[in-house]
Protein backbone atom coordinates (compact mmCIF):
# COMPACT_ATOMS: atom_id res chain seq x y z
CA UNK A 1 0.00 0.00 0.00
CA UNK A 2 2.48 2.27 0.86
CA UNK A 3 4.64 1.66 -1.98
CA UNK A 4 1.34 2.55 -4.32
CA UNK A 5 0.99 5.38 -2.20
CA UNK A 6 4.41 6.61 -3.39
CA UNK A 7 3.48 6.67 -6.72
CA UNK A 8 -0.10 9.12 -6.41
CA UNK A 9 1.65 11.86 -4.55
CA UNK A 10 4.13 13.05 -7.11
CA UNK A 11 1.20 12.26 -10.13
CA UNK A 12 -1.28 14.64 -8.71
CA UNK A 13 1.08 17.44 -7.70
CA UNK A 14 2.47 17.40 -11.14
CA UNK A 15 -1.11 17.42 -12.72
CA UNK A 16 -1.83 20.44 -10.34
CA UNK A 17 1.93 21.82 -11.56
CA UNK A 18 1.17 21.42 -15.09
CA UNK A 19 -2.35 23.25 -14.81
CA UNK A 20 -0.70 25.73 -12.83
CA UNK A 21 2.30 26.44 -14.81
CA UNK A 22 -0.72 26.69 -18.14
CA UNK A 23 -2.92 29.03 -15.92
CA UNK A 24 0.37 31.09 -15.69
CA UNK A 25 0.38 32.00 -19.48
CA UNK A 26 -3.38 33.55 -19.21
CA UNK A 27 -2.78 37.04 -18.65
CA UNK A 28 -5.51 36.95 -15.93
CA UNK A 29 -4.24 34.21 -13.42
CA UNK A 30 -0.65 34.83 -11.48
CA UNK A 31 -0.10 30.96 -11.01
CA UNK A 32 3.66 30.03 -12.52
CA UNK A 33 5.15 30.53 -9.39
CA UNK A 34 2.75 27.61 -7.77
CA UNK A 35 3.39 25.58 -11.11
CA UNK A 36 6.83 25.29 -10.33
CA UNK A 37 6.47 24.75 -6.65
CA UNK A 38 4.21 21.50 -7.29
CA UNK A 39 6.19 20.42 -10.14
CA UNK A 40 9.48 20.37 -8.31
CA UNK A 41 7.66 18.57 -4.90
CA UNK A 42 6.41 16.46 -7.82
CA UNK A 43 9.92 15.28 -8.89
CA UNK A 44 11.28 15.49 -5.11
CA UNK A 45 8.38 12.79 -4.38
CA UNK A 46 9.63 10.57 -7.42
CA UNK A 47 13.18 10.70 -6.36
CA UNK A 48 12.70 7.49 -4.10
CA UNK A 49 11.16 5.42 -6.18
CA UNK A 50 14.19 5.97 -8.81
CA UNK A 51 16.12 3.28 -7.45
CA UNK A 52 18.70 3.38 -10.47
CA UNK A 53 20.43 6.59 -8.66
CA UNK A 54 22.64 6.40 -6.10
CA UNK A 55 20.45 6.58 -2.72
CA UNK A 56 22.72 9.84 -1.51
CA UNK A 57 22.60 11.62 -4.84
CA UNK A 58 18.40 10.69 -5.27
CA UNK A 59 18.45 12.37 -1.69
CA UNK A 60 20.37 15.69 -2.33
CA UNK A 61 18.36 16.03 -5.73
CA UNK A 62 15.13 15.60 -3.53
CA UNK A 63 16.19 17.90 -0.69
CA UNK A 64 17.05 20.91 -3.18
CA UNK A 65 13.59 20.25 -4.87
CA UNK A 66 11.98 20.67 -1.89
CA UNK A 67 13.54 23.73 -0.88
CA UNK A 68 12.94 24.90 -4.51
CA UNK A 69 9.33 24.50 -4.23
CA UNK A 70 8.73 26.11 -0.77
CA UNK A 71 10.68 28.91 -2.20
CA UNK A 72 8.61 28.84 -5.05
CA UNK A 73 5.03 28.81 -2.85
CA UNK A 74 6.14 32.10 -1.27
CA UNK A 75 7.40 33.46 -4.44
CA UNK A 76 4.06 32.51 -5.37
CA UNK A 77 2.28 34.21 -2.51
CA UNK A 78 4.16 37.22 -2.78
CA UNK A 79 3.03 37.45 -6.65
CA UNK A 80 -0.24 37.24 -5.41
CA UNK A 81 -0.80 39.42 -2.32
CA UNK A 82 2.14 41.45 -2.61
CA UNK A 83 4.42 43.17 0.42
CA UNK A 84 8.00 42.66 0.92
CA UNK A 85 9.18 39.20 -0.38
CA UNK A 86 11.70 38.88 2.12
CA UNK A 87 14.12 36.67 -0.56
CA UNK A 88 17.34 37.64 1.32
CA UNK A 89 15.53 35.76 4.50
CA UNK A 90 14.26 32.82 2.55
CA UNK A 91 17.57 32.86 0.50
CA UNK A 92 19.84 32.62 3.70
CA UNK A 93 17.38 30.09 5.26
CA UNK A 94 18.19 28.01 1.98
CA UNK A 95 21.66 28.98 1.77
CA UNK A 96 22.52 27.56 6.02
CA UNK A 97 20.06 24.79 5.30
CA UNK A 98 22.43 23.40 2.49
CA UNK A 99 25.31 22.37 4.71
CA UNK A 100 23.43 20.50 7.17
CA UNK A 101 21.65 18.45 4.72
CA UNK A 102 25.06 17.93 2.25
CA UNK A 103 26.45 16.75 5.83
CA UNK A 104 23.85 14.49 6.69
CA UNK A 105 23.59 13.33 3.55
CA UNK A 106 26.90 12.88 1.73
CA UNK A 107 28.83 12.46 4.66
CA UNK A 108 27.16 10.94 7.44
CA UNK A 109 24.73 9.52 6.48
CA UNK A 110 22.40 10.55 8.89
CA UNK A 111 18.46 10.22 7.43
CA UNK A 112 17.35 12.25 11.21
CA UNK A 113 19.84 15.35 10.31
CA UNK A 114 18.69 14.93 6.86
CA UNK A 115 14.70 14.90 7.82
CA UNK A 116 15.16 17.91 10.55
CA UNK A 117 17.44 20.40 8.27
CA UNK A 118 15.08 19.78 5.28
CA UNK A 119 11.81 19.92 6.62
CA UNK A 120 12.93 22.84 9.34
CA UNK A 121 14.36 25.10 6.53
CA UNK A 122 10.61 24.19 4.50
CA UNK A 123 8.41 25.05 7.12
CA UNK A 124 10.67 28.53 7.95
CA UNK A 125 10.38 29.20 4.21
CA UNK A 126 6.94 29.24 3.64
CA UNK A 127 6.47 30.76 7.54
CA UNK A 128 8.35 33.76 6.14
CA UNK A 129 6.44 34.22 2.99
CA UNK A 130 2.90 33.43 5.12
CA UNK A 131 3.66 36.20 7.96
CA UNK A 132 4.69 38.60 5.38
CA UNK A 133 1.33 38.48 3.65
CA UNK A 134 -0.99 37.29 6.30
CA UNK A 135 -2.27 40.96 6.25
CA UNK A 136 -3.06 41.17 2.82
CA UNK A 137 -5.32 38.27 2.60
CA UNK A 138 -8.96 40.98 2.07
CA UNK A 139 -10.74 38.32 -0.56
CA UNK A 140 -12.44 35.47 0.63
CA UNK A 141 -10.30 33.20 -1.89
CA UNK A 142 -7.08 34.58 -0.47
CA UNK A 143 -7.87 34.13 3.18
CA UNK A 144 -8.90 30.28 2.05
CA UNK A 145 -5.33 30.52 0.60
CA UNK A 146 -3.44 31.83 3.38
CA UNK A 147 -5.02 30.01 5.96
CA UNK A 148 -4.23 26.68 4.18
CA UNK A 149 -0.65 27.86 3.59
CA UNK A 150 -0.53 28.33 7.51
CA UNK A 151 -2.06 24.96 8.03
CA UNK A 152 1.00 23.39 5.60
CA UNK A 153 3.52 25.44 8.02
CA UNK A 154 1.96 24.30 11.26
CA UNK A 155 1.90 20.63 10.07
CA UNK A 156 5.21 20.71 9.15
CA UNK A 157 6.51 22.55 12.13
CA UNK A 158 4.48 20.22 14.34
CA UNK A 159 5.20 16.75 12.53
CA UNK A 160 9.19 17.65 12.87
CA UNK A 161 8.90 18.31 17.01
CA UNK A 162 7.30 15.09 17.16
CA UNK A 163 9.44 13.28 15.17
CA UNK A 164 12.27 14.86 16.71
CA UNK A 165 10.73 13.99 19.85
CA UNK A 166 10.15 10.55 19.21
CA UNK A 167 13.53 9.94 17.86
CA UNK A 168 15.53 11.44 20.49
CA UNK A 169 17.55 9.30 22.60
CA UNK A 170 15.38 9.07 25.24
CA UNK A 171 12.49 7.81 23.31
CA UNK A 172 14.44 5.11 21.49
CA UNK A 173 12.95 4.63 18.12
CA UNK A 174 15.26 5.07 15.24
CA UNK A 175 14.48 6.97 11.96
CA UNK A 176 14.02 4.03 10.54
CA UNK A 177 11.54 2.63 12.35
CA UNK A 178 9.64 5.82 12.96
CA UNK A 179 9.49 6.49 9.21
CA UNK A 180 7.80 2.59 8.83
CA UNK A 181 5.77 2.95 11.38
CA UNK A 182 2.05 3.16 10.79
CA UNK A 183 2.41 6.63 12.43
CA UNK A 184 4.58 7.60 10.01
CA UNK A 185 2.17 6.71 7.15
CA UNK A 186 -0.82 8.68 8.60
CA UNK A 187 1.27 11.97 9.02
CA UNK A 188 2.94 11.56 5.75
CA UNK A 189 -1.23 11.38 4.61
CA UNK A 190 -1.86 14.52 6.13
CA UNK A 191 0.71 16.44 4.63
CA UNK A 192 -0.88 15.24 1.37
CA UNK A 193 -4.39 16.36 1.84
CA UNK A 194 -2.98 19.76 2.86
CA UNK A 195 -1.07 19.91 -0.02
CA UNK A 196 -3.94 18.80 -2.14
CA UNK A 197 -5.97 21.18 -0.39
CA UNK A 198 -3.32 23.96 -0.87
CA UNK A 199 -3.79 22.72 -4.68
CA UNK A 200 -7.71 23.44 -4.28
CA UNK A 201 -7.41 26.69 -2.60
CA UNK A 202 -4.68 28.55 -5.99
CA UNK A 203 -7.22 26.73 -8.29
CA UNK A 204 -9.89 28.74 -6.61
CA UNK A 205 -7.82 31.96 -6.77
CA UNK A 206 -7.31 31.27 -10.62
CA UNK A 207 -10.69 30.83 -11.46
CA UNK A 208 -11.68 34.38 -9.38
CA UNK A 209 -9.34 35.92 -11.29
CA UNK A 210 -10.27 34.44 -14.66
CA UNK A 211 -13.51 35.29 -14.13
CA UNK A 212 -13.42 38.46 -13.08
CA UNK A 213 -11.00 39.30 -15.30
CA UNK A 214 -13.61 38.39 -17.98
CA UNK A 215 -16.43 40.20 -16.07
CA UNK A 216 -14.00 43.34 -15.93
CA UNK A 217 -13.35 42.94 -19.74
CA UNK A 218 -17.26 42.86 -20.32
CA UNK A 219 -18.35 45.50 -18.34
CA UNK A 220 -15.49 48.42 -18.88
CA UNK A 221 -14.87 50.46 -21.51
CA UNK A 222 -10.89 49.50 -22.80
CA UNK A 223 -10.35 52.97 -23.84
CA UNK A 224 -10.70 54.55 -20.57
CA UNK A 225 -11.53 52.11 -17.88
CA UNK A 226 -15.04 53.71 -17.66
CA UNK A 227 -17.66 51.28 -17.35
CA UNK A 228 -19.26 50.38 -20.96
CA UNK A 229 -22.97 50.60 -21.40
CA UNK A 230 -23.27 47.06 -20.00
CA UNK A 231 -21.76 47.50 -17.04
CA UNK A 232 -23.54 50.87 -16.46
CA UNK A 233 -27.27 48.95 -17.14
CA UNK A 234 -26.14 46.13 -14.31
CA UNK A 235 -24.61 48.64 -11.90
CA UNK A 236 -27.78 51.05 -12.42
CA UNK A 237 -30.00 48.05 -11.98
CA UNK A 238 -28.13 47.14 -8.61
CA UNK A 239 -27.84 51.52 -7.69
CA UNK A 240 -32.01 51.70 -8.40
CA UNK A 241 -32.99 48.45 -5.94
CA UNK A 242 -31.36 50.29 -3.11
CA UNK A 243 -31.60 53.97 -3.79
CA UNK A 244 -34.54 54.92 -5.70
CA UNK A 245 -33.88 58.58 -7.03
CA UNK A 246 -30.63 60.43 -8.64
CA UNK A 247 -29.48 62.24 -11.61
CA UNK A 248 -28.48 61.89 -14.73
CA UNK A 249 -25.41 63.39 -16.23
CA UNK A 250 -24.81 63.16 -20.28
CA UNK A 251 -21.54 64.84 -21.55
CA UNK A 252 -20.39 65.20 -25.36
CA UNK A 253 -17.28 66.29 -26.28
CA UNK A 254 -17.88 69.10 -28.59
CA UNK A 255 -17.11 69.38 -32.02
CA UNK A 256 -14.84 66.26 -31.61
CA UNK A 257 -14.62 65.20 -35.23
CA UNK A 258 -12.23 67.93 -35.84
CA UNK A 259 -10.45 67.36 -33.07
CA UNK A 260 -9.91 63.93 -34.97
CA UNK A 261 -9.30 65.63 -38.48
CA UNK A 262 -6.98 68.00 -37.15
CA UNK A 263 -4.73 66.65 -34.74
CA UNK A 264 -5.29 62.66 -35.57
CA UNK A 265 -7.50 59.64 -33.67
CA UNK A 266 -4.67 59.21 -31.20
CA UNK A 267 -4.97 63.08 -30.07
CA UNK A 268 -8.78 61.87 -29.88
CA UNK A 269 -8.13 59.24 -28.13
CA UNK A 270 -5.90 61.46 -25.43
CA UNK A 271 -9.15 63.79 -25.76
CA UNK A 272 -11.42 61.10 -24.35
CA UNK A 273 -9.35 59.55 -21.62
CA UNK A 274 -8.47 62.65 -20.18
CA UNK A 275 -12.42 63.50 -20.10
CA UNK A 276 -12.68 59.68 -18.75
CA UNK A 277 -10.41 61.18 -15.91
CA UNK A 278 -11.58 64.34 -15.18
CA UNK A 279 -15.19 62.65 -14.27
CA UNK A 280 -13.67 60.22 -12.22
CA UNK A 281 -11.88 62.85 -10.13
CA UNK A 282 -15.14 64.55 -10.10
CA UNK A 283 -17.84 62.51 -9.11
CA UNK A 284 -18.52 61.26 -5.98
CA UNK A 285 -18.46 57.97 -4.45
CA UNK A 286 -21.18 55.75 -5.18
CA UNK A 287 -21.74 57.77 -8.49
CA UNK A 288 -21.33 55.37 -11.92
CA UNK A 289 -19.88 56.77 -14.71
CA UNK A 290 -19.56 55.71 -17.96
CA UNK A 291 -18.73 55.84 -21.39
CA UNK A 292 -21.51 54.77 -23.98
CA UNK A 293 -19.17 55.07 -27.24
CA UNK A 294 -17.39 57.57 -29.36
CA UNK A 295 -17.38 60.90 -27.48
CA UNK A 296 -20.40 60.87 -25.03
CA UNK A 297 -20.47 60.18 -21.46
CA UNK A 298 -22.96 59.28 -19.15
CA UNK A 299 -23.15 59.33 -15.21
CA UNK A 300 -25.63 58.28 -12.54
CA UNK A 301 -25.75 59.93 -9.13
CA UNK A 302 -27.79 58.17 -6.97
CA UNK A 303 -29.56 60.47 -4.70
CA UNK A 304 -28.96 63.27 -5.85
CA UNK A 305 -31.84 66.73 -7.21
CA UNK A 306 -31.26 67.88 -11.15
CA UNK A 307 -29.88 71.16 -9.92
CA UNK A 308 -27.11 69.36 -7.44
CA UNK A 309 -26.19 67.45 -10.61
CA UNK A 310 -26.05 70.62 -12.82
CA UNK A 311 -23.55 72.14 -10.46
CA UNK A 312 -21.46 68.89 -10.35
CA UNK A 313 -21.27 68.99 -14.65
CA UNK A 314 -20.68 73.00 -14.02
CA UNK A 315 -17.93 72.08 -12.36
CA UNK A 316 -16.76 69.21 -15.21
CA UNK A 317 -17.29 71.62 -17.92
CA UNK A 318 -15.05 74.37 -16.67
CA UNK A 319 -12.19 71.86 -15.14
CA UNK A 320 -12.46 70.16 -19.36
CA UNK A 321 -12.69 73.50 -21.15
CA UNK A 322 -9.70 74.68 -18.99
CA UNK A 323 -7.10 71.79 -19.76
CA UNK A 324 -4.56 72.40 -21.54
CA UNK A 325 -3.35 69.94 -24.68
CA UNK A 326 -0.08 69.34 -26.06
CA UNK A 327 -0.71 68.69 -29.97
CA UNK A 328 -2.48 72.15 -29.93
CA UNK A 329 -1.66 75.78 -27.91
CA UNK A 330 -3.56 78.42 -29.93
CA UNK A 331 -5.57 79.08 -26.80
CA UNK A 332 -8.79 77.82 -28.67
CA UNK A 333 -9.93 75.24 -25.50
CA UNK A 334 -11.81 71.98 -26.61
CA UNK A 335 -14.97 72.00 -24.41
CA UNK A 336 -18.00 69.92 -23.75
CA UNK A 337 -21.71 69.96 -23.26
CA UNK A 338 -24.13 68.55 -21.15
CA UNK A 339 -27.78 67.53 -20.40
CA UNK A 340 -28.78 67.05 -16.81
CA UNK A 341 -32.21 65.19 -15.61
CA UNK A 342 -33.69 63.67 -12.78
CA UNK A 343 -34.43 60.15 -12.42
CA UNK A 344 -38.92 60.60 -12.05
CA UNK A 345 -40.72 58.16 -9.78
CA UNK A 346 -42.74 57.28 -13.15
CA UNK A 347 -39.97 56.10 -15.03
CA UNK A 348 -39.46 52.52 -15.80
CA UNK A 349 -35.90 52.75 -15.80
CA UNK A 350 -32.73 55.04 -15.55
CA UNK A 351 -32.62 55.42 -19.44
CA UNK A 352 -36.05 57.27 -19.23
CA UNK A 353 -33.90 59.97 -17.57
CA UNK A 354 -31.27 59.31 -19.63
CA UNK A 355 -33.67 60.07 -22.88
CA UNK A 356 -34.43 63.44 -21.28
CA UNK A 357 -30.76 63.92 -20.67
CA UNK A 358 -30.11 63.45 -24.04
CA UNK A 359 -33.00 65.89 -25.15
CA UNK A 360 -31.57 68.75 -22.87
CA UNK A 361 -27.93 67.47 -24.52
CA UNK A 362 -29.17 68.43 -28.00
CA UNK A 363 -30.44 71.77 -26.44
CA UNK A 364 -26.83 72.39 -24.63
CA UNK A 365 -25.64 71.86 -28.27
CA UNK A 366 -28.50 74.18 -30.37
CA UNK A 367 -28.17 76.74 -27.80
CA UNK A 368 -23.66 77.37 -29.00
CA UNK A 369 -22.21 74.27 -26.42
CA UNK A 370 -19.33 74.37 -24.00
CA UNK A 371 -22.65 74.58 -21.61
CA UNK A 372 -25.19 72.93 -19.27
CA UNK A 373 -28.80 72.19 -19.68
CA UNK A 374 -30.58 71.08 -16.33
CA UNK A 375 -34.12 69.52 -17.04
CA UNK A 376 -36.66 72.48 -16.13
CA UNK A 377 -34.04 75.53 -16.55
CA UNK A 378 -33.85 77.49 -19.74
CA UNK A 379 -30.95 77.10 -22.14
CA UNK A 380 -28.02 78.58 -21.27
CA UNK A 381 -29.17 79.56 -17.76
CA UNK A 382 -26.54 77.53 -15.67
CA UNK A 383 -23.72 79.30 -17.91
CA UNK A 384 -25.36 82.71 -19.50
CA UNK A 385 -21.85 83.89 -20.37
CA UNK A 386 -20.29 81.02 -22.22
CA UNK A 387 -19.02 82.14 -25.55
CA UNK A 388 -19.63 79.34 -28.21
CA UNK A 389 -15.91 78.24 -29.24
CA UNK A 390 -15.54 76.07 -32.56
CA UNK A 391 -11.39 74.84 -33.40
CA UNK A 392 -10.58 75.61 -36.55
P1 LIG B 1 -20.89 67.80 -31.68
O1 LIG B 1 -20.32 69.06 -31.10
O2 LIG B 1 -22.22 68.07 -32.31
O3 LIG B 1 -20.97 66.72 -30.69
O4 LIG B 1 -19.95 67.38 -32.85
P2 LIG B 1 -19.00 66.12 -32.89
O5 LIG B 1 -18.06 66.28 -34.01
O6 LIG B 1 -18.38 65.92 -31.57
O7 LIG B 1 -20.05 64.98 -33.10
P3 LIG B 1 -20.10 63.57 -33.71
O8 LIG B 1 -20.85 62.72 -32.73
O9 LIG B 1 -20.68 63.68 -35.08
O10 LIG B 1 -18.60 63.05 -33.79
C1 LIG B 1 -18.13 62.07 -33.00
C2 LIG B 1 -16.82 61.58 -33.58
O11 LIG B 1 -16.14 60.77 -32.62
C3 LIG B 1 -16.99 60.72 -34.80
C4 LIG B 1 -15.99 59.58 -34.61
O12 LIG B 1 -15.03 59.58 -35.65
C5 LIG B 1 -15.26 59.94 -33.35
N1 LIG B 1 -14.95 58.78 -32.51
C6 LIG B 1 -15.80 57.82 -32.08
N2 LIG B 1 -15.15 56.93 -31.29
C7 LIG B 1 -13.86 57.37 -31.21
C8 LIG B 1 -12.72 56.89 -30.54
O13 LIG B 1 -12.72 55.87 -29.81
N3 LIG B 1 -11.55 57.59 -30.66
C9 LIG B 1 -11.51 58.72 -31.43
N4 LIG B 1 -10.34 59.38 -31.51
N5 LIG B 1 -12.58 59.18 -32.09
C10 LIG B 1 -13.74 58.53 -31.98
MG1 LIG C 1 -19.56 65.50 -29.88
MG1 LIG D 1 -21.36 62.45 -30.03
Amino acid sequence: MTDHFAFILPFFMAVFGIIFLTAGTWSAARATWWGVGYLSAAVAFLMPVLTFLPVPLAAMIANLLFLTAFFAYGEALADRLGGPRLRRVRLLVVLLALPFLGHAVLIAADLRQEIIAGDLACGLLLLASVASVVRRAVLPVDRVLVAVAAMVVAETLLRLVLFVAMTSASAGLSTESYLSSSYAFYVQMGASMLAFLLALSVLATIVHDTVLGHRTAAEQDPLTGLLNRRGFDLGCGRATRSRALGAVVLGDIDRFKRVNDHFGHAAGDDVIRRFADLLRDTIPVGALAARFGGEEFVVFLPGLAAAEAGVLAERLREAFAAQAWIFHDDGVPITASFGVSALAASDHSVHDAIQRADARLYDAKCGGRNRVVVEGQSVGAANPSLRVVSIN
